[in-house]
């Protein structure tokens, strides 16, 4: 078999608008799926990405998308896992080298073997090609880097689990958020929101560290506790030493040092967002309370069947407004702008 041509989005250079073109799927290999993109989530590493802000160039044209909702169509002939009108998932990556530590224990965004993580896409495959992402009708890709999406979640707010969901869920269920514990979200966008339900169905007190109370009602709503302004001095008096996980969602500069100080003896600061520059930290925000500044990205294949096992059990999913592929470069916009509450999905029949 060879190659299928499927219509997709994709920024042609850096910074140039969205358009549609065709891009070449690989011929279904044994052990390959088929799946039909019904939704794809707009993250915003996709802007970062097709504005070449990361500074590792890029492959373009770059289709985007990592937040992957679709229908299994067709399997290859010693797929196992699946079968066609499965409901699947993609996320953040397609692939990784299947034999290092990190990925005999399933935590293949870590993986440290020459392949590495092979992102959904801007990456290079095991076959020497591009990856291509979501923002288009079809995708193929080894079963065992797809995920089952549970029959409970509507599969367009069901996309953006795939992304801003295990990047929250990872870090929560890592540190441990559940009854008895005092979790703080820093920013309330597309991570933040999703950080906010899944705390709170672990059973966390959750608390939302915002710029402003403008989204206040929409924080508590979501499940939120307690609802502060960062504008606001006193709130870092108030909250001194109270946090047992704070969970940073923000990828402006922030002073890092005063949100350390609102975790109490041994809590922990989890950095999610990545700011271009670094983050300067004061030894002695950490040192007198035992105190940890982590990083953490995304989760492995099992993790990420856990979590969305999770939210189908809890009836949770992201707050999403659907628009066409038509729409995506307004929509960019819009998320720069942070007006969106709290993600954009792409109705991939549009495009
Ligand atoms: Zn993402
Ligand atoms: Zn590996």
């Amino acid at each position: 078999m060879t190659h299928t041509s499927v219509a997709a989005y994709a920024a042609p250079a850096p910074k140039a608008p969205l358009e549609r073109i065709t891009i070449p799927r690989r011929a279904l290999g044994a052990h390959d799926i088929l799946i039909e993109i019904k939704y794809a989530g707009i993250c915003h590493s996709d802007i970062h990405t097709v504005r070449a802000e990361w500074g590792d160039g890029g492959n373009f044209p770059i289709v985007p998308g990592h937040e992957i909702a679709g229908v299994v169509a067709e399997v290859g002939a010693e797929v196992t896992r699946y079968r066609a009108g499965d409901r699947v998932g993609v996320g953040c990556f397609v692939d990784s080298c299947r034999e290092c530590e990190n990925c005999r224990a399933g935590l293949q965004q870590y993986c440290t073997g020459d392949l590495g993580m092979v992102g959904t896409y801007n990456a290079t495959g095991r076959d020497g090609e591009t990856t291509h992402g979501g923002y288009s009708t079809h995708l193929v890709i080894d079963e065992n880097y797809a995920l089952r999406i549970p029959e409970s979640i509507p599969l367009d707010a069901a996309a953006p689990l795939l992304c801003a969901g295990i990047t929250l869920y990872s870090p929560l269920a890592h540190w441990k958020a559940g009854p008895g514990r005092k979790v703080a979200v820093v920013g309330l966008g597309g991570l933040g929101h999703m950080g906010v339900k899944i705390a709170h169905a672990m059973g966390a007190e959750v608390t939302v560290l915002s710029q402003s109370l403008r989204k206040k009602d929409d924080g508590l709503r979501l499940g939120a506790d307690h609802y502060y302004a960062t504008s606001d001095p006193a709130t870092f008096e108030q909250l001194a030493g109270t946090f047992d996980l704070i969970v940073n969602t923000v990828s402006a500069d922030l002073d890092l040092n005063a949100y350390v100080g609102l975790l109490r003896t041994d809590g922990t600061l989890v950095q999610l967002g990545a700011p271009e520059r670094p983050l300067p930290v004061a030894p002695f925000a950490l040192i007198p309370q035992r105190r940890s500044i982590a990083g953490s990205m995304i989760g492995g294949i099992p993790e990420t069947q856990e979590m969305l096992d999770f939210c189908g059990e809890h009836g949770l999913a992201a707050d999403i407004e659907v628009i066409s592929a038509d729409r995506i470069n307004e929509a960019y916009e819009r998320v720069l702008a942070s007006d969106v509450r709290y993600r954009f999905v792409i109705d991939a029949s549009t495009i």
